[in-house]
């Protein structure tokens, strides 16, 4: 940011102008001074200008404009006090010089201390799109709840960063406007600061896309003058009843922002020429609070007195005002050249509140009751959002930030209590979104939601002025299918830890259930041990095997199968390794003497007699109880079970006949058989989804791999899975058929 230039430039000017500078922002500020105010600002002056003094911009300027400029902001545009311009006019001290927080606490006190605290904690590496980032953003935001004048402050720092762009590298200037598109715009839209937003877009729009922003402001430019033209006769009527009506007022016309119309523009892919909406035309009327919303109705019936109103357009920010503390009334009207016009009306206090936000909010707070929620109820839920996603790893950053950003942007729904008490929830909000923002609890036991006294399943999406009243049953308990319909951040990271929570008892209560049976077959319980149990049950993961156990879906007396299984196979490979391999039957009769008996979970039956005798599953067409199969004597190998529709089944039989056994399966237990499905459909968003969800809902079926393929708009998956037998295959066939999009399933080898 500061580089050393050549002393070419005359001292004594500058000095000239960063007194003159210092002066401009002590006559801001003057009308909201206390005693001894100034003196404090002065001494912060010099302490910056001291500090920065060997200090330049990249710009050349000395480095000392920047505080000055980033106070300025603070009072002229954000309407902060004295300690907010101390705070900006020390920002960068401790982080660019030797001075330390220490230092600025014994001398401008403890609060100021904290505030340039959060801003040097928050100016770390900010890599655009990163988790480094998200994790940033997320400490800046946990400054909130300390005070909110660091994010101001931190705003108010970035706008004037944004207006000096111009001497930064091109690299840089990407990298600094993304950032300020991504966090900084929605998070001053967020506070209710408009026209601090609306500059950052029209900045970063002017550096990322500076053709784009050229050829918007000149055809502004260009139709000014017919604007201007179409505008005035457009208020003529009601500016003639207003002046009748006695109250003071301003009306005009206001272009709308040159990144909001390049947004229209790219959105409806529309030419200039044929937006409409360029500007809107705003009433601003002089009266006292308790006049204030007699006035603007009043306003309203003169504006819809001349020209018709949409009804579906009509927005009352006075009675409910936004989250983000925004008070007015909207109406959009037709003109008499058949041009549909914005109108908004407000009073000067609702105006600004609109442009400068939270601050003048505070301000006028005091002698207010009405306009108390806002703000507050935004920075508690900020609070909590960022309490919940405290011990967050980088993911959940990452995460968080995305959920965050998506509520920034978002409008609301209002709706009520059954007790008549308003809550603001985010556009799209569902029942179970409402019931996690009255209590986590009521969240997670909710079973379903009477809206307006008719019930509705949870996913029910609610709509301004509902009544809800959430139904909830001890029995309910969150699941994953939740996620897919809750829209706050609040509900999101409340059923994810829920779900997590639950998770963790499934695996310890499996993990105890099989230490217990371990015991019982005086096994050990080593790693190695617990790692066949794993791949036994087919399970990808320790913990999953576990919470398989835990939720029954392995019954634990399964585990005496193991361990039977697991002897025969040592006395298999012991015998194996003195005997050679003569005649199958044989070899059944001997292992039917060593075992037969124990081996009661054999499914296979093999032989003329029908004997249970130890076998493979040939690996070239994995073949699955219910198949119809035969086995095949090998040399090495002992027995191996094919399907009769096994490719290599002609061969096999017709070359080497002798070596061909009967074999079919009896009882079908719960033993897994890995099966692969080729699955063709037309690809929509959530298809794949909804075919894990049928097959995940299938008790005992576990997928073991899955390869997707979509091209223009057809779908192929390649599922390989475990499946108990036949029939249990053919039923989840069927199941997958009828998912919508699905045309055709079928069985692969
Ligand atoms: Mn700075």
């Amino acid at each position: 940011m500061h580089t050393a230039v050549e002393p070419v430039i005359d001292l004594a000017q500058e000095r000239d102008e960063i007194l003159k500078r210092y002066r401009r922002l002590l006559r801001s500020a003057k009308p909201y001074l206390k005693e001894n105010d100034a003196k404090l600002i002065k001494k912060a002056f010099n302490t910056s200008a001291e500090a920065h003094k060997e200090m330049r911009r990249r710009s050349g300027e000395p480095y000392i404009y920047h505080p000055l400029a980033v106070a300025q902001i603070a009072v002229e545009e954000i309407g902060l006090g004295t300690t907010s311009i101390v705070a900006a006019l020390l920002h960068d001290v401790v982080e660019d010089t030797d001075t330390t927080i220490a230092d600025i606490e014994r001398g401008f006190g403890k609060k100021v201390a904290q505030i340039i605290d959060g801003l040097t904690k928050i100016s770390g590496i900010f890599e655009y799109g990163t988790s480094q980032q998200a994790e940033n953003f997320r400490k800046m935001l946990l400054t909130l709840s300390d005070d909110v004048r660091v994010i101001l402050i931190k705003l108010a720092d970035r706008l004037h960063n944004m207006r000096t762009l111009d001497s930064m590298p091109r690299d840089k200037q990407l990298k600094i406007a993304s950032e300020t598109i991504y966090i900084y715009a929605p998070l001053a839209h967020r506070l209710g600061l408009n026209a601090v937003k609306t500059e950052l877009e029209d900045l970063y729009l002017k550096y990322v896309e500076p053709e784009a922003y050229k050829d918007v402001a000149r055809k502004l430019r260009e139709s000014k003058t017919s604007r201007d033209r179409f505008i005035n006769t457009f208020i003529k009527p009601i500016e003639d009843d207003l002046i009748a009506s006695g109250y003071p007022y301003v009306i005009k016309g206001r272009p709308k922002s040159i990144y909001s119309i390049w947004n229209k523009l790219s959105k409806s892919k529309k030419p200039f020429e044929e937006i409409y909406d360029l500007f809107a035309v705003r009433v601003i009327l002089k009266v006292p609070i308790e006049q204030e919303k007699a006035a603007c109705w009043r306003a309203y019936s003169i504006v819809t007195d001349h020209y018709k109103p949409n009804p579906d357009r009509l927005k009352d920010w006075i009675s409910t005002p936004r989250a983000n503390g925004y008070e007015s009334l909207h109406t959009t009207v037709m003109s008499r050249s058949g041009q549909w016009v914005e109108v908004q009306i407000r009073t000067d206090r609702m105006n600004e509140i609109a442009e400068k936000g939270y601050a003048a909010h505070w301000k006028y707070k005091g002698n207010d009751t009405r306009t108390g929620a806002g703000i507050d109820s935004w920075i508690g839920q900020v609070r909590e959002m960022l309490e919940m996603a405290e011990q967050g790893d980088k993911t959940a950053a990452v995460e968080f930030l995305d959920d965050f950003r998506s509520n920034l942007y978002s409008e609301e729904v209002f709706v009520f209590t059954p007790k008549g008490e308003l809550k603001v929830l985010q556009r799209g909000a569902t029942a179970l979104d409402f019931a996690f923002d009255i209590h986590t609890q009521i969240g997670a036991k909710c079973m379903a939601a009477k809206v307006n006294n008719v019930l509705v399943p949870l996913s029910h999406v609610l709509h301004n002025g509902d009544q809800v009243e959430v139904i909830t049953s001890n029995k309910q308990k969150p699941n994953e299918d939740w996620l897919r319909f809750v829209v706050t951040s609040k509900a999101k990271t409340k059923i994810k830890d829920l779900i997590k929570e639950d998770n963790k008892r499934y695996i310890t209560d499996g993990k105890e259930l099989v230490t217990k049976r371990l015991k019982i077959l005086r096994m050990d319980m080593t790693n190695e041990l617990v790692n066949q149990l794993r791949a036994y049950f087919g399970s990808k993961t320790t913990s999953d095997f576990y919470y398989r156990v835990g939720k029954a879906h392995i019954d634990v007396k399964e585990l005496n199968k193991f361990k039977a299984e697991k002897e025969a196979k040592e006395n298999r490979a012991l015998k194996l390794n003195t005997d050679t391999l003569q005649d199958a039957k044989a070899v059944g009769k001997e292992l039917k003497k060593m075992h037969g008996e124990r081996t009661d979970a054999d499914m296979l039956l093999i032989g003329e007699d029908m004997d249970k005798i130890d076998y493979t599953l040939a690996r070239c067409c994995n073949p699955i109880a219910g198949d119809d199969v035969f086995g095949f004597v090998t040399v090495m190998e002992g027995i191996k079970i094919h399907r009769v529709s096994c490719p290599n089944a002609v061969e096999l039989m017709s070359n080497h006949g002798n070596r061909i056994i009967k074999a079919k399966w009896t009882s079908q237990k719960e033993l897994a058989f890995l099966a692969g499905l080729r699955i063709t459909g037309t690809d929509r968003i959530g298809l794949i989804n909804d075919v894990t969800r049928v097959i995940s809902n299938e008790l005992h079926i576990n997928m073991r791999s899955v390869t997707i393929d979509s091209t223009d708009g057809v779908f192929e998956g390649m599922i390989k899975l475990y499946v108990n037998n036949t029939s249990h295959l053919d039923t989840l066939m069927r199941k997958l058929e009828s998912v919508d999009g699905v045309f055709d399933v079928v069985r692969f080898d």
